[in-house]
Formats: structure tokens, sequence, C-alpha cells
């Protein structure tokens, strides 16, 4: 870890410039998956905006259960909270706001940052975010959501057979960063986000901010759902979330976030 780098509740905390997203922050050297401890935090009645943060996941996931991999001080982990008013078919949804969210902050740092829809911010063509929603609800309404984020930082170094799909911001400019700043940054822009998004409870106020910022838009993609995939040029995304596929004859297909994985047709992105 950096000599600088200090990293803990307190730090995170003071960094957080917002009215409630990350105002509590609880902060682990080590934890299972921060989706995990949050929920446990959710069921002792912790509030919306509530925050946390790990140092160390030994049990970090992706989407269909994959291994989110980082080692101990160079990434963030952490998975915010929130009790949304909204009924449960709008929650996967906000897995776009906070990808909308990761890849401003980072572009404001710097880079020239896109979303690989549904779930990764990536930079040159490689995933520096990873985002899993889970919700818990009781019946018809929403208990909690949860928005699980790793940001490669200042990881230097992946294991081989995920040296061709992912990178770093140090990788990426050289450039050590300040994992607080970071922190902060994305707590920004979601809040923002968030209170567009809660308006309409749709993307309405967001497509264009989106849209700059999406990678492959207008570009042929291939969809992957299980064994089966199709190929067609990317139209961006609709108010509802869903990827505009536009197939060779001219028909759009709509694709919903959750079941697929999205393709270059000729690398990963
Ligand atoms: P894909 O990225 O293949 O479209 P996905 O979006 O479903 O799949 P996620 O659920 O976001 O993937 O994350 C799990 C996958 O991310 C793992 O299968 C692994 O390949 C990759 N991965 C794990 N750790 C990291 C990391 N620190 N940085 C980048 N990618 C990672």
């Amino acid at each position: 870890m950096a000599q600088n780098d200090r990293y803990n509740e307190e730090t995170i905390s003071k960094a957080i410039n917002t009215k409630w997203a990350g105002k509590t922050v609880h902060f682990a050297k080590e934890t299972d998956s921060t989706n995990s401890w949050i929920k446990r935090l959710a069921k002792e009645g912790a509030e919306h905006g509530t925050l946390a943060v790990a140092e160390f996941q030994s049990a970090g996931r992706g989407r269909f259960d994959r291994k989110w991999e980082a080692p101990e001080g160079s990434s963030i982990m952490m998975t915010l909270l929130l009790r949304p008013e909204f009924s449960p078919q709008y929650a996967s949804m906000l897995t776009l706001v906070m990808g909308l969210a990761v890849a401003q902050a980072v572009e404001e740092l710097g880079f020239e940052v896109s979303i690989k829809w549904p779930n990764d911010v990536v930079i040159s063509r490689k995933k520096i975010c990873g985002i899993l929603t889970e919700m818990g609800t009781n019946g018809v309404k929403i208990n909690y959501v949860l928005i699980g984020v790793g940001i490669n930082v200042n990881l230097k170094e992946f294991p081989e057979e995920m040296q061709d799909k992912a990178t770093s911001l140090i990788l990426e400019s050289g450039q050590e960063y300040d994992r607080n700043q970071v922190i902060s940054q994305v707590m920004k822009y979601f809040e923002i986000n968030y209170e567009k998004f809660v308006q309409t409870c749709d993307f309405t106020h967001l497509l264009e901010d989106y849209h700059k910022i999406l990678a492959n838009l207008n570009q042929p993609v291939r969809v992957l759902d299980g064994s089966k995939s199709f190929e067609g040029i990317c139209r961006g995304i609709d108010e509802k979330g869903e990827l505009l596929v536009e197939k060779q004859d001219k028909e759009i297909t709509k694709v919903s976030a959750g079941e697929v994985s999205v393709r270059g047709l000729y690398s990963y992105v």
C-alpha cells in the first residue's frame, strides 16, 4: 500500500461531501464480500445511503456468481445501501445509474472512459470496474437495494487469464490515486444521477449523459445469452435501460440487463 494512502472509516467519511450517499461509512480490513456485509447491516436497520468499504474481500462476487478478485491495498471494494420508495421492477436499472456515476468520476480524473453495458466501466477496452446489484423485498415493496462496486485503482498486476480484459487507473496513467477521493467523486455523481432517476423511475433524464459515455454506440456487438448469441449494431439504450441492438433485417431487439453479456465483435469491448 502507498505510504500516504490513509484509507479508513474516518478518511473516507471526511472526503465525502454529499447529502446522503455515503453519509455513514463502515470500514473493515477484511470481510467476505461488501454486499453480504451490508445485507447484514440492512437487516439490523442501517439507513439509505450507508456505505460499506473493505480493504479485502475473501469472497468477492460478480454476476452469475463469478469471482471478483483484488489484492489488499490497491483497489476500492464498496457497497452502497439504498431504501428506495419505488417498486421492485425498477431496481435493476440502478446498476446503470451507478455505472454512469463511476464513469463520470473516472472521467473527471482525466481518463477516456466508457461503459460496457450493463455493468462494466472500461478504459482502453479493458475493465476497471464491475458492479453487482442485489435486492431484498417484503412481498411487493423493496426492503433494500445493494450496489456493490469494485474499482481497480492502484492495482499493478492481474492474473494471466484476466490480463487481456482488466486494467487499473495506475496501469493506464502511471499514477497512483487517492481512493478516498475516488469514492467521494463516485458518491457525488451517484447522488446526482439517482435524484434524476427517481423523478421518473427511468432513464429519461440520464439518457444523454449515458449515451455520451456508452462503449460500442453504433458499432457491431455480439450479445451472449448462455449458449446462444446474436450480432447486431448497438443503438444505445432506451428509457428502461434496455440495450437496443439492430439486427441485419433492421429490426431492433431490446435486451434486458441481468440476462446477458455483450462483447465487441473483435474484442472484449
Ligand atoms: P463480463 O465482464 O465477462 O461481461 P460480467 O460483466 O458478468 O462479465 P462481472 O460480474 O462484472 O462480469 O465480474 C466478474 C468477472 O470479472 C469475472 O468473471 C472476471 O473475469 C472478471 N474480474 C474479476 N476480478 C476483476 C478485476 N479486479 N478487474 C477486472 N475484472 C475482474
